[in-house]
């Protein structure tokens, strides 16, 4: 006879974000008692103050080349101007909608959803700080996220985030994004396209560190030529108010090597932490790691066994789909005695910037390293709607094979509608495609994307 004890609840989920949300989903339709607590939005950062409103902020600021490209077609536009209030609504509405999504889901789902911050109290018990009411569960999933990272320095809170850059009163006339990763350049992207004039402050040599090295050429380059100020080397230093109006305009902006620049709007796009701060966990003795994040196994468990974590409070690969996939993992390993782990390789991604990025498995440098001798097929071209449209931006396309199996390693893409393209190459690569299966696969004409199938002469080989 066992003697289990009794809990409120099977599972306890703390963030009602995309992982938490589809694990709790999960979880109940598989037969657990579950409930879930959010102290901000339903929804998480994705749909509230990250990838739903961007992209839409992104289609928002595209029409600006879109009106310039279309007049080489014969089209005379003359853009009137641009509405910031009106994008800002338009954007509440939708994601007001997806919220309310969100917390519908999960009451069809028949879990309970607390709109309460919850911290940790024990192994098997939570707090809601609101109500002030103690919940017990057997198992507990913190799926939490993270938050932006503002870099320490003198007058740092005189600059924003982007928490607050969807919501700005008024579009800034002149902004200077600090940073160089995937928020940098999709902001400096977006408000440059919206028609502020833009400035990228990053300290290193070469926009998006970790992508392949003609992609983060490629791209610095081109939003050069954009209008993006973009600087490189530039680390900032301290934040200065020049006048007593507020942050959208009069700061000045000091970098390590003296130089200093005079901006309106700064934004700190520094990378996001785990947002564990004041969570409990390192009471009941949850292992912490770098910046707070959730030290978890392959299964997602935590160093204490009822505790365990997903998506980007754990800091692994922190895309939203990764924490989909971590949520429903969790649940086959918990709750369907099926051990599932989440392949964190070969996984697609996009960068939102202009022109835009997309990427599948290694970089050139990546799988030199990893597979010692490869083949590089490298494209860089006109693409027809340049021909009339007078754009002189060229696309880029990168194919890296390992020599000896001609298995295809990575393929990298700058330029449009590279992601999209990229989610249909990641199945290809999953597959274990090789160079000789994208030879063999007819071009789709007339197309940008025909190049992946038909670059049939090797740029060169390394080492
Ligand atoms: P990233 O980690 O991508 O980039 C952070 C940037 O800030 C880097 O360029 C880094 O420089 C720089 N930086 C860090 N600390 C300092 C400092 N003290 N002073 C100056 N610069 C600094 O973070 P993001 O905030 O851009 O994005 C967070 C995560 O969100 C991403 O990693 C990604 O996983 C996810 N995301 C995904 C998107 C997508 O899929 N399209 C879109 C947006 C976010 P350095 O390179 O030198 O370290």
């Amino acid at each position: 006879m066992t003697n289990e004890q009794s809990f409120d609840y099977d599972l306890f989920v703390i963030g009602g974000g995309s992982g938490g949300v589809r694990a709790a989903r999960l979880a109940s339709q598989a037969g657990a008692k579950v409930a879930v607590a959010e102290e901000y939005r339903y929804g998480g950062t994705c749909v509230i103050r990250g990838c739903v409103p961007k992209k839409l902020f992104v289609y928002a600021s595209r029409f600006h080349g879109e009106f310039e490209d279309a007049r080489g077609f014969g089209w005379d536009v003359e853009p009137k101007g641009f509405d910031w209030t009106k994008l800002v609504a338009a954007k509440d509405k939708e994601i007001s909608r997806l919220s309310q999504i969100y917390l519908t889901n999960l009451g069809k789902a028949g879990c309970t959803a607390f709109e309460d911050r919850a911290v940790v109290t024990g192994p098997n018990e939570i707090k809601l700080v609101n109500e002030g009411r103690t919940i017990s569960a057997k198992t507990i999933l913190i799926a939490v996220g993270g938050t932006p990272f503002k870099p320490d320095l003198e007058g740092a809170e005189l600059g924003i985030t982007s928490n607050e850059v969807f919501d700005l009163k008024t579009l800034p006339s002149h902004v200077t994004v600090i940073g160089g990763g995937y928020i940098a350049v999709e902001f400096a992207s977006i408000l440059n396209g919206l028609g502020s004039k833009t400035t990228l402050a990053y300290r290193g040599p070469s926009v998006l560190r970790g992508f392949d090295e003609d992609v983060r050429d490629g791209l610095t380059e081109a939003m050069q030529a954009r209008g993006v100020d973009v600087r490189l080397n530039a680390s900032p230093k301290k934040i200065e108010k020049t006048n007593g109006k507020d942050t959208n305009d009069g700061l000045v902006l000091h970098f390590e090597d003296g130089s200093t620049l005079e901006t309106g709007l700064v934004m700190f796009a520094t990378g996001r932490v785990p947002l564990t701060k004041g969570l409990g966990l390192e009471t009941v003795g949850v292992a912490l790691g770098r910046n707070g994040k959730i030290e978890v196994d392959e299964f997602s468990q935590s160093s204490v066994p009822s505790i365990y974590a997903v998506g980007d409070v754990t800091d692994r690969v922190n895309l939203t789909p990764i924490a989909i996939r971590e949520g429903a993992a969790f649940v086959e390993t918990v709750f369907k005695d099926n051990p599932s782990k989440v392949d964190h390789s070969q996984i697609p991604t996009a960068v939102f910037s202009q022109p835009e990025v997309g990427t599948v498995g290694l970089t050139e440098e990546q799988a030199l390293e990893q597979y010692g001798t490869i083949d590089v097929y490298k494209s860089q071209f006109n693409p027809m709607r340049n021909t009339i449209s007078n754009s002189v931006e060229r696309t880029l396309m990168k194919i890296i094979v390992e020599q000896a199996s001609q298995k295809v390693l990575g393929v990298h893409i700058l330029g449009p509608d590279s992601g999209e393209v990229t989610q249909a190459l990641g199945i290809a690569l999953k597959m274990g495609a090789t160079k000789a299966d994208f030879d063999a696969t007819v071009a789709l004409h007339p197309s940008a994307a025909e190049e992946l199938v038909t670059m049939k002469d090797k740029s060169y080989s390394r080492p």
